[in-house]
């Protein structure tokens, strides 16, 4: 630098249109947008899980809550699908916890592919997932998890020499706008299909019997009738 130079100074900031929490004349605009965006990202990393990045059981359950109280408000049914993948024990015996982990991962894109943008992918804990499905019943919901458990099975994981097949076994419950049970008894419905799932063989999906219109009580068709006004009156 020469005397004849202009002493330095650090440039003025860019004036923002406006300041993100409209204070007039703010004086760190940018600062601000920063800390909002890294407030924003904390936030997400709160709701996910940290090695597959899908929803965290916290997530998990915030989600499920909402949906099965919309659904009380709506008409429309929430599903949830329990997913566990088969045999994982022997995969981190076999092939070192690391891979366990590449292969949750793994897992996850699978799943998450598979399914609509409104769906909730989720980590339950260690080596199970769920999806919750809102605004969505068992005959819609049976096609997706049945195209997830293919997607497993069909789609080995590949780490250098190594190509290894997973399968996992599902159980798919549904909650419907009549019904009065908790969020609680929807999980351990599913989870009781899940468990009817590896007690016949594994790898495949079980879930609740789908209704037939002539299955559905008087009850149930009075406690919907107010969603579809008159016509859906119950008649015997
Ligand atoms: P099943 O078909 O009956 O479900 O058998 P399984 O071996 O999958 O079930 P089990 O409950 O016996 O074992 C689950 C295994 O998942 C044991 C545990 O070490 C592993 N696991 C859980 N969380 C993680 C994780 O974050 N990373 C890795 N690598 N393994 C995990
Ligand atoms: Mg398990
Ligand atoms: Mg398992």
């Amino acid at each position: 630098m020469t005397a004849t130079d202009p002493p330095q100074t650090s440039a003025p900031e860019p004036p923002l249109a406006t300041c993100p929490v409209g204070v007039i004349f703010c004086p760190f605009p940018s600062g601000i947008a920063a800390l909002q965006e890294e407030i924003e990202q904390l936030n997400l990393q709160l709701g996910s899980d940290a090695l597959t990045g899908v929803a965290n059981y916290r997530s998990f359950m915030a989600t499920l809550e909402l949906e099965i109280e919309r659904t009380r408000r709506n008409g429309r049914p929430t599903s949830l699908l329990m997913i566990d993948i088969d045999h994982f024990k022997k995969v981190n015996d076999i092939h070192g916890h690391e891979i366990g982990n590449q292969a949750l991962v793994h897992v996850a894109k699978l799943i998450s592919g598979q399914v609509r943008k409104l769906d909730v992918v989720c980590r339950y804990g260690g080596e199970e997932f769920a999806v919750v499905f809102p605004e969505t019943d068992l005959y819609a919901a049976i096609p997706v998890a049945e195209r997830i458990r293919l997607a497993l099975a069909e789609n080995s994981l590949q780490h250098s020499a190594l190509q290894l097949k997973l399968t996992a076994s599902l159980g798919l419950a549904t909650y419907q706008p009549y019904s009065l049970s908790s969020v609680a008894e929807l999980i351990s419905q599913a989870d009781h299909y899940l468990y009817e799932a590896k007690q016949s063989g594994r790898n495949r999906l079980c879930h609740t019997d789908v209704p037939l219109a002539k299955d559905i009580s008087n009850e149930e068709k009075q406690a919907l009738s107010h969603l579809f006004g008159r016509d859906a009156q119950a008649k015997d």
